[in-house]
């Protein structure tokens, strides 16, 4: 029997437990497999290729034009306290970005090499050793208290890894340590184990989205992911072997998260998981310990998103796919050719996160996978969907008539939302 992917559902601190029925473990992802014209991807972000783009299109100097117009519309929207943009908003957001911004690749953090856990070796013991399917649950336990909300172990696929960062190419040698020089990254080639990791989202913050609030949630989601990944690596430098964090850097987080189980790609053509939905962020941390590894999951999502359509619909820039079905077809240098999918226009989206000044979140929100995983509804009709794709638009509207997706009042979120209030 397979190992399941462990989740952690409900927010609180929990034992693992076994997934639902409907979520079943297969040999290959319905979406998401690679051809032979799959490469290893640039590493070239978004925000560099929207640059680029953006001179060529609009000439020298609009790129800088547009974020000069961008900080004096946000300015005023400060100075006249537009709900959800108000400076207490603004610096919600920048607060929950603090430990992500705080670490490049390589360094901080996420750091390649060891920050301050005592070796084995220093402690006068010899390294953790353990069948692969014990080590696999040790480090998923580990995971888990360190922020995970899901986590899985896919084998590495070094076409999955950017080839470049920072200006410096990222290479894999037969090397005992990983190492960041001057001129390169270096992954040594015994490092086999992906550990990936699903850190759910606010979805009190993310009912905001697009405001500063909403962009909140996602700051929270990669600084969560930073603390997590940091501490699991020093946790497996700890037990003897080597290991590298990585968030959004480094590598695709998507395809390892698909093959480690924990979610299927979607016509977001982001990862859309069972329990949370796509309101999830990914990070993972790549190792030379020996785990069993998972496999991917089949719940149904490829069926409902080619009637669902909702985030595409809901989507002010009209940057995600209407197709019915996923095709080759790629829409610009952010994505990676030589797999099926729904591909994005970034291009569209980056231009609306100009708009509103922040990211915006808008299609994670409506999504009627994002949802509070212990709600009894939404599992009962998850699981329908599993089995039943023709109810899948009936489930669609019945999302729509309990108001899901509808943005919160921001203002609400400082007094009567916020979950200290209602705790209280
Ligand atoms: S983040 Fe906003 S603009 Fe970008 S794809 Fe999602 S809904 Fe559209
Ligand atoms: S909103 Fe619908 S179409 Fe979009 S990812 Fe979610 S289930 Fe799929």
């Amino acid at each position: 029997m397979p190992v399941a992917v462990s989740a952690l559902t409900g927010g609180a601190r929990a034992s693992a437990r076994k997934r639902a029925w409907w979520v079943k473990s297969v040999d290959r992802p319905a979406l998401g497999e690679k051809t032979a014209d799959f490469k290893r991807f640039s590493g070239d972000n978004i925000f560099a290729i929207y640059r680029q783009l953006k001179t060529k299109r609009d000439g020298a100097g609009s790129f800088e034009a547009e974020q000069a117009a961008k900080a004096k519309r946000m300015a005023g929207w400060m100075r006249e306290g537009k709900p959800g943009f108000r400076l207490p908003d603004h610096q919600l957001s920048e607060g929950a970005w603090t430990l992500m911004k705080a670490n490049e690749p390589g360094a901080g953090l996420l750091s390649w090499t060891r920050i301050s856990v005592r070796t084995p070796a220093e402690l006068g013991v010899g390294r953790h050793t353990a069948p692969p399917e014990e080590m696999a649950e040790t480090v998923k336990a580990a995971a888990r208290l360190y922020g995970a909300g899901l986590v899985g172990i896919a084998p590495m696929n070094e076409a999955y890894v950017n080839l470049r960062q920072e200006k410096k190419d990222i290479v894999f040698e037969d090397a005992e340590v990983p190492a960041v020089t001057g001129t390169k990254y270096v992954i040594p080639k015994k490092m086999k184990w992906v550990v990936a990791i699903a850190i759910p989202m606010d979805l009190d913050l993310l009912a905001r989205a697009p405001t500063a609030l909403g962009d909140a949630a996602t700051g929270l989601g990669y600084s969560h992911s930073a603390f997590a990944v940091a501490s699991l690596a020093e946790f497996i430098r700890g037990l003897g072997y080597q290991a590298i964090p990585s968030v959004n850097d480094t590598a695709l987080s998507v395809p390892f998260a698909v093959e480690a189980g924990i979610g299927e790609l979607s016509r977001l053509n982001k990862l859309v998981t069972p329990e949370f939905g796509p309101a999830v962020r990914l990070c993972k941390v790549f190792t030379d310990l020996p785990m069993a590894c998972d496999k991917p999951v089949d719940f149904g999502l490829v069926e409902f998103c080619k009637k669902c359509k909702k985030c595409a619909e809901a989507c002010p820039s009209r940057a995600l796919s209407f197709d019915d079905e996923p095709s080759f077809k790629t829409r610009g240098p952010w994505n990676n050719p030589g797999h099926k999918a729904w591909f994005e226009d970034s291009y569209k989206c980056y231009q609306y996160w100009q708009k509103v000044g922040n990211g915006c979140g808008i299609c994670l929100a409506s999504c009627p996978y994002t949802k509070a995983a212990q709600a009894w509804i939404h599992g009962a009709v998850k699981a329908t969907a599993s089995i039943a794709p023709a109810a899948d638009g009936f489930f669609r509207i019945m999302d729509n008539a309990f108001g899901y997706g509808r943005q919160h009042d921001p203002e609400r979120w400082w007094t009567k939302d916020a979950p200290w209030v209602r705790r209280g």
